[in-house]
């Protein structure tokens, strides 16, 4: 494009809240047949919220009053059950900053638990979290997470795979006891994001312009898909359970056969991603390495920009031709 057409290509964009960082980036957008979504953010408005606690396993104290024996007990000691797993799990997760984390938090201030200190913190990223809260180890994460500490995580099988049906993140909850050698699985907490009230069109607009839509996500399989048919992209198009510095690979391996990817994505975790796409769009509220990797910034949380971002420069690159 000639100097004059890039300014007022730049120009309408930025007046849409569709940043262009310069002219080649103007140029290849129109090219673009392959849009790519993060999940977590991007399609959805990453606003977790706590929705389920199921205790699937040990019962952590709470057994005392079950021993009373009647229904209101038994109701008693699985509320006791699921509010001290829900204790345990956010007292673990007050270290970590992912939205998963801060929900599980807040689900069980919001109940009145009285959460404890962590008196040690790992984050396994892409799997979940390890703390030490009163003496013994938690974990709260994914199956791999508790695979890998040695703990079965089969029991919770039937609540997992509910949950993620309906499109939540499902997370064990384990403990390894102060000086023991073996774990025990304690239950399940599940978060729920909203997907994007302009996801669904995005994605429609971009199909009718012949674009192929994708989805990348670390999150499992069978929650990718249910948010997936939910804005309307097809279950072959989703590649899920990708670990964060595996999310340019996979972005690489679309790539491969000559497509032409634009990654959109939010997370710091999404940055080498948007470096090795044919166009990296960060989106809204993304973080500041997200819009350094990226060639375009959105500056509002709109899926339906990435749409304009094409529209702009399919229009100017046309006008002046
Ligand atoms: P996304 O790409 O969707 O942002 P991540 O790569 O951060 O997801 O995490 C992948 C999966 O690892 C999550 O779906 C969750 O099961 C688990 N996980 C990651 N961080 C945490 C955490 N702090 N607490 C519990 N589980 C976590
Ligand atoms: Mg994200």
């Amino acid at each position: 494009a000639t100097p004059a057409a890039t300014m007022v290509g730049t120009t309408i964009g930025a007046r849409n809240g569709v940043l262009l960082k310069g002219g080649d980036v103007l140029e290849r957008a129109k090219d673009v047949d392959t849009v790519v979504f993060d999940k977590t953010g991007t399609l959805t408005a990453g606003e977790m919220e706590l929705t389920d606690v199921v205790a699937t396993g040990e019962v952590p104290d709470g057994g005392a009053v079950a021993e009373r024996g009647d229904a209101a007990a038994t109701d008693d000691a699985t509320a006791t059950a699921e509010d001290e797993i829900l204790r345990l799990a956010a007292s673990a997760e007050r270290g970590s900053e992912h939205p998963l984390a801060r929900a599980i938090v807040d689900g069980a201030e919001a109940r009145g638990l009285d959460l404890g200190e962590p008196e040690s913190f790992e984050n396994v990223p892409g799997h979940g979290v390890r703390a030490t809260v009163d003496g013994d180890e938690v974990l709260v994460g994914n199956r791999k997470l508790l695979r890998d500490a040695g703990i079965d995580p089969s029991p919770a099988a039937d609540a997992m795979e509910r949950l993620e049906r309906e499109g939540k993140t499902a997370m064990l909850v384990a403990r390894v006891p102060a000086g023991a050698d073996d774990g025990e699985l304690l239950g399940v907490v599940a978060d729920a994001d909203t997907v994007k009230p302009s996801a669904k069109d995005a994605v429609s607009q971009l199909r009718e312009r012949g674009v192929d839509v994708m989805m990348i996500t670390g999150d499992n399989e069978r929650t990718a898909r249910a948010v997936a048919e939910q804005v309307g992209i097809d279950p072959e198009n989703v590649r899920a359970g990708v670990l964060p510095e595996d999310k340019s690979d996979a972005v690489e391996a679309i790539q491969s056969d000559g497509r032409r990817a634009m990654m959109v994505g939010d997370g710091v975790n999404d940055a080498p991603a948007l470096a090795v796409a044919y166009v990296g769009t960060a989106i809204g509220s993304g973080t500041d390495v997200a819009i350094e990797a990226a060639d375009v910034t959105l500056m509002r949380d709109d899926p339906l920009d990435v749409v304009k971002a094409i529209r702009v420069s399919d229009a100017t690159l046309r006008k002046i031709k």
